[in-house]
Formats: C-alpha cells, sequence, structure tokens
C-alpha cells in the first residue's frame, strides 16, 4: 500500500527545501497532483490533505473522474496532456486550467468553442519544446512570439504562461538548462507585453526534477508517481 498522504508531505517538504535553497517562498508554489491512472478512492485523503489541483492527461478519464468524486468542487482540475480539437469541447466543461496548448489551430477551436459556450475567460498555458525534441509536443521557443501576435484575436482565451517537459535524466541536474530557458523565455515575453498574455505561471519539474525546477523559477509544479507511486 502506497501512503499517498506521507508522499505528499515528503514532497512539501522536498519544495520547501528547494526554495530555501533559491531565496523563494514556498508559497508562491503551487502543486498539482497528477492523477492518471489512479482511481478516485485513492485521490479522495489527499483532498482532505490540502492539494488544490489536479492533473489530468485523458479527456475521457478526467471526466469520468469529476462526474465520480464528491470532492469535484473543491480543488482545480487541470488539463496537462495533449488535447485534440475534437476534444475540445468535452474538456473545457470541465478543465480550470489548460497546460499544453501545443499549436495555434488548439489555441483558436478553444477560442471558437469558448465563444459557443459562452466561457468568457478560459485559462491555458502554451506548451513550449524547449529541448526541440521530435518526439515532443509544443512550440519551439523562436515561434512563441508569433504565437502571441496571432493569439490576439483569441478574445475568450487568456495565456497565463508557460509549460515544458524536460527530457528524462537519471542525474537531474541536467535538466536545469531547459528550465532556465523556459523562465528567461517568459521574462522575456513579459517585456515585450502582449494583449491577453500573461506570465503568471511557470509550469514546470515533475517527481524526477522538480527541486532544480524550483530553483529556476517554477511555481506551478507537476508531480504524480512522487505522489501515488510508479503505476
Ligand atoms: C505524467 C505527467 C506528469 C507527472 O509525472 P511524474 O514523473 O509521475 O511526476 C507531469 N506532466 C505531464 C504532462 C505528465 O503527463
Amino acid at each position: 500500500m502506497v501512503d499517498v498522504l506521507a508522499n505528499w508531505r515528503a514532497v512539501q517538504d522536498r519544495i520547501a527545501e528547494a526554495a530555501q535553497r533559491s531565496g523563494r517562498s514556498p508559497d508562491a508554489i503551487e502543486v498539482v497532483a497528477v492523477t492518471k491512472g489512479v482511481p478516485v478512492e485513492v485521490i479522495s485523503p489527499l483532498i482532505k490533505g490540502g492539494i488544490a489541483a489536479i492533473g489530468e492527461n485523458r479527456v475521457q478519464e478526467a471526466r469520468a473522474k469529476y462526474a465520480a468524486a464528491d470532492w469535484r468542487d473543491q480543488i482545480q482540475w487541470h488539463f496537462i496532456g495533449h488535447l485534440q480539437t475534437n476534444k475540445v469541447k468535452q474538456c473545457l466543461e470541465i478543465a480550470d486550467l489548460i497546460h499544453s496548448v501545443d499549436s495555434l489551430r488548439l489555441l483558436q477551436e478553444i477560442n471558437r468553442r469558448a465563444e459557443a459556450m459562452d466561457l468568457d475567460q478560459v485559462r491555458v498555458l502554451l506548451q513550449v519544446n524547449v529541448s526541440e525534441e521530435n518526439t515532443k509536443f509544443g512550440f519551439v521557443p523562436s515561434e512563441v512570439p508569433k504565437v502571441l501576435e496571432e493569439a490576439v484575436s483569441c478574445q475568450r482565451v487568456v495565456i497565463q504562461g508557460l509549460m515544458t517537459m524536460a527530457p528524462f535524466e537519471e542525474d537531474p541536474e541536467r535538466t536545469r538548462p531547459v528550465f532556465r530557458r523556459l523562465r528567461l523565455l517568459g521574462e522575456k515575453l513579459e517585456q515585450k507585453g502582449f494583449p491577453g498574455f500573461e506570465m503568471k505561471y511557470l509550469s514546470m519539474g515533475m517527481t524526477n526534477d522538480f527541486d532544480i525546477a524550483v530553483e529556476e523559477g517554477a511555481n506551478l509544479l507537476r508531480i504524480g508517481s512522487g505522489i501515488f507511486g510508479h503505476r
């Protein structure tokens, strides 16, 4: 049996230590508990333990849990996986924040659906493929300014920051340049200023590398196996 509450406390301790090392306040760092593959009854104790957001990467699975969980209104529901345009409507019905907008076409479809559903301010992040791996979704860093310019016409959408996934490294220290590059990109974009864009969230850091991500400025961590064990 995995003790998710004990794991959650250990994760909080690691965050506090990383924040202290880098002179940051741990209160400025939010955790999204990644619950893909985890049944509702295993998540429930964590809700009482103070988790504020959960992250899912499949729309069907997220909706099934949303329907089943009596704590659905006590937390935020974040979508963190690749989103197909034909699932946007179903996603918007439950998601508070979409971390994984990875194409202009998807952004425009979210805007179109939001209008049809009379949603005003759909919150999203742009996924950036910092390491420019062919196997990864996301914009390459040099595309992002152009995307933000095009996004000005998407008036139902608010872009609240950037998300990235670092490549898996045995030595998490090696992910540092990826996280640093995302932070610097965010700072550059913030200086330039784009309508409908606010540099509020840097979503980066997973179980293997979140300490490094915190040191590099992450304020939204996506942590799955560190809380729920390997599945
Ligand atoms: C699964 C997943 C995570 C969590 O990964 P862990 O290594 O289990 O912490 C974070 N982000 C995304 C996009 C994921 O799909």
